[in-house]
């Protein structure tokens, strides 16, 4: 199987090869075998991708709102009409079972142009009286935006980030997790069909110096990052350098709350969602299930039949439901966690093995039970399909053991009892929060993280504010009154 782009990068409208950079090897997940071989961005790359970026911005920015607004629609069309050629690529890039790439990584990229096409032109300022003068107030382009990416949704978030950046006025330079390099070459190919002028979307490949070299350049206004707390960190720090705007959407260690009352099917299929999807690679997961005293054994004996039936293997099959992690670095990571969590005594009652083949970087759906919070299993981001379960009794000890954490990123609550529902999320800290419900992230929604897990809200009428600022413009109408 082979999945080689045309180059390695993508810039001023057109593929770029540079052999200079050192090589990167795209591996597909489910076997092993070398897909591609692109090459990192040499520093002449990623300078001709920002000059071209700071140069068609400005002609972008000046055009109507609803012009930029139809290039996207097009755009969007065009992801739906290819979408099973984009699926197989996404399952190729991510080792994701076709039963996801279909309908949730490109779909859901699609999505977000289309709605930030809609906002685009909806998108206006406010006029401030002040008696005989006034204000208005314009809402402009940043200018060049840099958006680097994780491996575990690499076409969505190529989208979710480059949709309202363009929408906007803005121009962007991307690059991908080198991990999944693929998905982000194609869209910016689909842009260009869509009619977009060349360099306004750019794509350059590299590791972390890449993404370091992005992110400090004089060029550029704002920087969006999906990852992890620690390269957040870092980028953070860089960006505030040039006192440059930032989103960061970092990672989580979520808690899902299942009081007594909720109903154990639904719960069950909530909390498999949210731990399973994806191999588990979720920044949203909520990985520390904590199940009310009253409804712990039914909730137990469902999920470990339920999560036994997932269908593990290959993810061109239909009937596959589960792939492998990303990598070898990342099977490691996670039978690491599941090794040193039966040591530290939790209760394994589902998965825990690699799976029927027992080779390649497949890991079984994995559930603990009799979790506590002390566990490293309870503490750290995982980052594959280890769902850790805990007991709880009151309403009170669910919320301060939820909030016992240095991440924010997303919470949810099950339970019937509608007044405690909105009790409850209302005192969680977590930025995307879910109520009978979890892990779903439909465009018209923000989406982001409180405390480590972020700053910034990426999708609904939130991302519009991170990609834009605020000109305020005072009228004077009338003489000018100086005292001298
Ligand atoms: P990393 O933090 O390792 O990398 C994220 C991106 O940043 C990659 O493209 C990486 O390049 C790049 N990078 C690394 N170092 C630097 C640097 N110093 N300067 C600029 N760029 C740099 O995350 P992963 O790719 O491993 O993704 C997993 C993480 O992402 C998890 O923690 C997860 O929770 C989080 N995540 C958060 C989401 C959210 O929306 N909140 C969604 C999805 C994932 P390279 O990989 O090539 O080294």
């Amino acid at each position: 199987m082979k999945a080689q782009p045309a180059a390695s990068h993508f810039v001023d409208g057109a593929y770029v090869e540079d052999k200079a950079g050192a090589a990167i090897e795209v591996v597909y997940p489910a076997t092993g075998e070398v897909i591609a071989v692109l090459h990192e961005a040499t520093p002449a790359v990623v300078d001709a991708a920002l000059a071209s970026a700071a140069r068609a911005q400005k002609d972008w920015a000046a055009l109507r709102p609803v012009e930029r607004a139809r290039i996207l629609s097009r755009a969007a069309a065009l992801i739906r009409e290819k979408g099973e050629e984009l699926a197989r690529l996404e399952t190729l890039d991510t080792g994701k079972p076709l039963q996801e790439t279909r309908v949730a990584d490109w779909p859901s990229g699609a999505d977000a142009l289309e709605y930030f096409a809609g906002l685009a032109p909806t998108v206006t300022g406010e006029t401030i009286p002040l008696g005989r003068d006034m204000v208005y107030t314009i809402r402009e382009a940043l200018g060049v935006c840099v958006g680097i990416g994780a491996w575990n949704y690499p076409s969505q978030i190529a989208c979710w980030k480059s949709a309202p950046a363009l929408a906007m006025g803005n121009a962007m330079v991307f690059k991908p997790s080198e991990v999944t390099p693929l998905g982000a070459l194609k869209l910016a190919e689909i842009y260009i069909e869509a009619g977009l002028p060349a360099g306004l979307f750019n794509v350059v490949q590299g590791r972390g110096a890449v993404g370091g070299a992005l992110v400090t350049d004089p060029r550029v206004a704002k920087v969006s990052l999906t990852g992890s707390v620690p390269t957040g960190r870092k980028v953070y720090a860089a960006a505030a350098e040039g006192v440059r705007h930032v989103t960061m959407e970092l990672g989580g260690k979520s808690p899902l709350i299942v009081f007594d009352d909720a109903s154990v099917e639904d719960a069950v299929g909530a909390a498999m969602l949210g731990n399973f999807y994806s191999a588990g690679q979720v920044c949203s997961n909520g990985t520390r299930v904590f199940v009310q005293k009253g409804i712990k054994a039914r909730f137990l004996d469902r999920l470990a039949e339920r999560s036994a039936r997932i269908v593990l293997g290959d993810p061109m099959e239909e009937a596959t439901q589960m792939g492998p992690l990303i990598s070898a670095a990342q099977l490691e990571k996670v039978t690491g966690y599941i090794a040193r969590a039966k040591a530290e005594g939790a209760r394994l009652i589902a998965g825990g093995g690699r799976g029927p083949a027992n080779d390649g970087w497949f890991v079984e759906p994995t559930v603990f039970a009799d979790v506590t919070d002390a566990m490293e299993i309870a503490r750290e981001e995982v980052f594959g399909p280890v769902m850790a379960v805990l007991d709880f009794e009151t309403e009170e000890e669910a919320v301060a053991r939820a909030n016992a954490t240095e991440f924010g990123l997303a919470a949810g609550v099950f339970t019937q009892d509608i007044a405690r529902a909105h009790r409850v999320i209302a005192q969680l800290e977590a930025g995307t929060c879910w109520i009978n419900a979890y892990n779903l992230t439909p465009v018209e929604a923000p989406f982001g993280g409180a405390k480590r897990s972020g700053v910034g809200r990426e999708n609904g009428h939130a991302a519009i504010e991170h990609y834009s600022q605020v000109k305020s413009v005072y009228l004077g109408l009338g003489p000018v009154d100086a005292p001298y």
